[in-house]
């Protein structure tokens, strides 16, 4: 469990399939842009993150549980991720990105992921 995140986790995938499907064009982990974000439309000068919702703590989410043991290497840990995102975030909004996080607990409906894609991207 030493990941944070995965390169290629389901959730990714079910991101980049719905993204294909609508035909946007995108790039993936960008290494050149903070956060190196998971998704890059260029075009829309958006960058997307597909978050985990354990590791990333997804505010009220039942996926977002607190390991009962540990507890404080946990805090620590999800801490330091929150702050990772919040930094990358901001540097890439600093810079003139728009920045969408996607939960991984958004991703398993096709069609309402879809729908929040195309409303990502209104021009396409
Ligand atoms: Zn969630």
């Amino acid at each position: 469990m030493s990941r944070v995140r995965g390169k290629d986790t389901k959730p990714e995938k079910s991101v980049r399939q719905a993204a294909h499907a609508l035909g946007l064009r995108f790039r993936l982990h960008r290494a050149d842009l903070p956060g190196r974000p998971d998704l890059v439309l260029a075009k829309h000068r958006l960058a997307i993150f597909v978050h985990g919702c354990f590791w990333h703590r997804h505010h009220g989410c039942s996926k977002a549980t607190m390991p009962k043991t540990q507890a404080a290497f946990w805090a620590d840990k999800f801490e330091a991720n929150v702050n990772r995102d919040r930094v990358a975030q901001e540097k890439l909004t600093a810079a003139g990105w728009r920045v969408a996080i996607i939960w991984e607990c958004e991703t398993r409906d096709r069609a309402a992921l879809e729908g929040t894609l195309a409303g990502l991207v209104p021009h396409r």
